[in-house]
């Protein structure tokens, strides 16, 4: 039996007349930009994450960019990001000539590093912008903090975590402004690209209306030069329709987690990863030699809500990481290394100021080390069992 890394179909074909009655819909009244769906779906999602403003717009990287343009970022400015991320953290401040700083990860949560962070802070540090990393928030309250003491924006990514709690605080409603992206392996899987900018301030809402239209306002007259980052009709009416199923697909996600955990942690060579070692990579190595650790589970800090966008394992030693890969993909089981390169070690951003690409030693670690395992909510269980059989005869061969 093959086992996907991600199956599609297996969540939208059962809701394919739901589906084909919303387009159809949108087909027969034909507004198809802007139309009423939009809004629609603009509030539902504002009313599930507990923001008072939700955009709907093109793609999680364009709302990344409008957050960006709407809190005035200009070329030369620095802005403080992850290393270890998907690519459009930090190519959207690139996008708007300014200079993303590269900070350091924990290596517990893969998240950003706000000791890190502070160390990188200068003059010119105008935003920063934690990533809840695989469907687990960053650590926001000293985050929020730092941001405070030193006047800086603060831009949630929350593109893979969409309805995560922190302390009970959703994921992207926390800063001056969140985002989200409802990229088909996202756990809001939408029908093509799609994102969406949250905030709880009434003026940016409103300057990132205008810019979403080009700057134009009233219409054909132009104050501000902005772009055309809006969302279709039939998307956002396509993924209403998927919305209302939305924590269930999040209760599934989490049940396969629990039981990957559950069944790999009894194999001899696999550990959890422990959350005494956050933002500490040396007390955790010490730790992992001393339990002769080859693979470490990802685990979500008690005072998060994990969605598990992705369940990420480290594989411990030179090549073992590529070798389990390898194994797996010969059983027929997908598996993908989120991410192979770290941001500062992209040949795009080889030209920046050798401060923005310094101190990245855990995120190259993890780099080296992580592989994520098919987590979708359809997986069945003898899916999971088949990867948890693989893993297991990996660690026999030694
Ligand atoms: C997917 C993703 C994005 C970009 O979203 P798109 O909708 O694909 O443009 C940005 N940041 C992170 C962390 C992501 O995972």
């Amino acid at each position: 039996m093959s086992v996907p890394l991600l199956d599609v179909n297996a969540q939208n074909l059962p809701l394919e007349t739901e589906l084909q009655a919303a387009f159809n819909r949108v087909l027969q009244h034909g507004r198809f930009i802007m139309g009423p769906e939009m809004e629609v779906f603009e509030k539902e999602v504002a009313a599930m994450v507990g923001v008072k403003h939700a955009l709907a717009v093109s793609s999680g990287t364009d709302a990344l960019l409008l957050a960006l343009m709407a809190l005035d970022i200009q070329p030369g400015d620095e802005v403080l990001c992850p290393a270890f991320t998907f690519f459009a953290t930090a190519g959207a401040v690139s996008r708007l000539g300014a200079v993303p700083v590269f900070t350091d990860i924990c290596p517990v949560c893969f998240n950003l590093d706000v000791n890190d962070a502070r160390a990188k802070i200068t003059p010119k540090t105008k935003a920063i912008i934690p990533v809840h990393l695989f469907g687990q928030s960053a650590d926001m309250d000293p985050i929020l903090a730092l941001a405070a003491e030193k006047g800086l924006k603060v831009i949630e990514d929350g593109a893979q975590a969409i309805g995560a709690l922190y302390k009970g605080r959703a994921c992207g409603a926390m800063g001056d402004f969140g985002t989200y992206s409802f990229f088909p392996s996202k756990n809001l899987g939408g029908f093509g690209d799609g994102g969406m900018l949250v905030t709880n301030d009434d003026a940016l809402a409103e300057f990132a209306k205008v810019l979403r239209v080009h700057g134009s306002k009233p219409k054909y007259y132009h104050h501000y030069v902005g772009g055309n980052f809006r969302m279709d009709t039939i998307q956002c009416a396509l993924l209403s329709v998927k919305l209302k199923h939305y924590a269930d697909y999040t209760t599934q996600r989490q049940t396969n987690a629990a039981h990957y955990t559950e069944a790999l942690s009894q194999l001899s060579g696999v550990v959890q990863a422990n959350p005494a070692h956050c933002k500490c990579l040396s007390s955790q190595d010490a730790w992992l030699a001393a339990n002769n650790a080859r693979i470490v589970l990802p685990v979500g800090y008690e005072h998060n809500t994990h969605i598990w966008n992705q369940y990420t394992l480290r594989v411990i030693g030179a090549g073992q990481r590529d070798s389990l890969r390898d194994h797996l993909q010969k059983a027929g089981i997908g598996c993908e290394i989120y991410y192979p390169l770290t941001l500062d070690q992209q040949p795009c951003f080889a030209h920046l100021p050798a401060a923005s690409l310094t101190g990245c030693e855990v995120s190259h670690r993890m780099a080296e080390e992580v592989l994520s395992l098919p987590i979708y909510g359809e997986l069945t269980e003898a899916q999971r069992n088949e990867v948890i059989s693989a893993i297991g005869e990996w660690l026999k061969l030694g």
